[in-house]
């Protein structure tokens, strides 16, 4: 069985090694030494059994493709000449002043963003990747480490005692990617989550920008060369001056579901997840940011936030719009006067009734045709006046309400429209509470 050594005189007669890339291909036997300790202390001790044994070859084996300095010494003694080579695996960029360079490049580009933790990410070519493996397959070698694992580490050390930031692997404010091979350093701020809820006080007011349909948003005649159908929308009132006050370079708003344009929001509102992209400012109080907001939307959108959060939240509240529960209020008017005691019927009729609804023709340019049935879990009913009634329905999500109503000629069954004998004129929908 080769010794350690024996590994060592035939990586270095195959290659010329830095200490980092030498310690390397041992990282994983006492991990506690770091590899460019372990590089030196192998030369050294090979060193020492070359000079015991007189052995001029590996003298010159290790002041060559190791270049190590105390080597050169004996090979010139013996009356030799030897050039010290440069590292055939990093070429020399395994380096104290190259990490120390590369943490600073990074530490600069995020001189004006606000973060507490970060975490490297590194690139090494494929050049590296396959030498390294061509050594560690002639060696027979196993305990060896990835490049990039090395590099990162490094750099974190020298980044960390810069900054006085915290290294975070699981949800760093910033990440920094090093490529040390393309002398190549980038840092991106991670963005930002709050959770809120919306009201939305305008029934001219859709949830996300709403582009003219004959231009596509480059705007023509039909949109008064604006490009879009409605001049704002719920996402931009709420999205923009956050993405001011976060210095970010955009935004997305997550909803948990979607009204009607002629909806309104009102009671416990809509839950919502603003993400911010690229933020150079974080963790600013939320009651600061939700008063922000609130002066900028022009009475049209009053927000509550509740929370920093994280992206895994994003897909919960995507995923339980579909099924959570809402509350709505209906107010339906009709050109006919309504029998009272049908009216109070729907209460009963309705009282956890499983509905069956055909993709509504309104709908049906932008959607597949469907069946869904969904469950109204309570219906309470009362008249305004003679024709003008008020509907506080409570239902699963994803029901369509209106069509309810209505029975969209039949597409929805069973409607208010089969029980009161008429399908109103008019109808003023507000959402009151949507479960999340
Ligand atoms: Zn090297
Ligand atoms: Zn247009």
């Amino acid at each position: 069985m080769s010794t350690i050594l024996d590994d060592v005189l035939l990586l270095l007669r195959s290659e010329a090694l830095c200490d980092y890339c030498l310690g390397r291909q041992f990282a994983r036997i006492h991990p506690e030494i770091s590899n460019r300790d372990k590089g030196r202390i192998l030369k050294i001790a090979l060193l020492l059994n070359a000079v015991k044994k007189r052995d001029a070859d590996t003298l010159f084996v290790l002041a060559s493709n190791g270049g190590l300095d105390e080597a050169v010494k004996y090979v010139a003694e013996a009356g030799r000449s030897v050039e010290k080579r440069v590292c055939g695996l990093c070429h020399g960029l395994m380096d104290e002043t190259v990490f120390r360079k590369a943490a600073e490049k990074a530490a600069e580009l995020l001189h004006d963003t606000e973060f507490e933790t970060f975490l490297v990410g590194a690139r090494a070519s494929g050049d590296v990747v396959n030498t390294e493996d061509r050594l560690r397959a002639l060696a027979g070698l196993t305990e060896g480490e990835n490049i990039r694992n090395e590099i990162k580490r490094e750099i974190s050390r020298v980044f960390a005692n810069l900054t006085g930031k915290k290294l975070d692997y699981s949800s760093p404010d910033v990440v920094i990617t090093v490529d040390l091979f393309r002398d190549k350093v980038e840092a991106f701020p991670n963005p930002v989550f709050i959770s809120g809820r919306y009201l939305k006080h305008s029934r001219e007011l859709p949830q996300s920008p709403w582009h003219c349909k004959k231009c596509w948003g480059r705007g023509c005649q039909e949109c008064g060369y604006t490009g879009r159908l409605y001049p704002t929308s719920v996402a931009e009132l709420v999205g923009e001056p956050a993405k001011t006050l976060y210095q970010a370079a955009g935004y997305k708003f997550h909803a948990a579901g979607r009204e009607d344009v002629d909806a309104l929001v009102e009671g416990e509102g809509r839950p919502f997840i603003l993400e911010l992209k690229r933020p150079r400012r974080r963790n600013i109080p939320l009651d600061h940011v939700q008063q922000h907001i609130n002066t900028k939307t022009r009475g049209l959108v009053t927000v509550y936030l509740e929370a920093y959060t994280t992206r895994r939240h994003v897909r919960q509240i995507k995923l339980s719009a579909s099924t959570a529960a809402k509350t709505y209020l209906l107010k339906a008017v009709y050109d006919a006067d309504l029998n009272p005691d049908k009216v109070k019927e729907l209460e009963t009729r309705f009282r956890n009734m499983v509905v069956e609804q055909l993709t509504p023709l309104r709908v049906l340019r932008r959607r597949a045709e469907k069946l869904r049935r969904k469950t109204v879990y309570s219906v309470e009913a009362e008249l305004v006046d003679s024709r003008t009634a008020l509907f506080r329905i409570n239902c699963q999500g994803g029901l369509y309400v209106k069509e309810l109503v209505t029975g969209d000629g039949g597409r929805t069954k069973p409607s208010f429209a089969e029980v009161l004998g008429f399908v109103p004129v008019a109808m003023e929908l507000t959402v009151l509470r949507v479960e999340a």
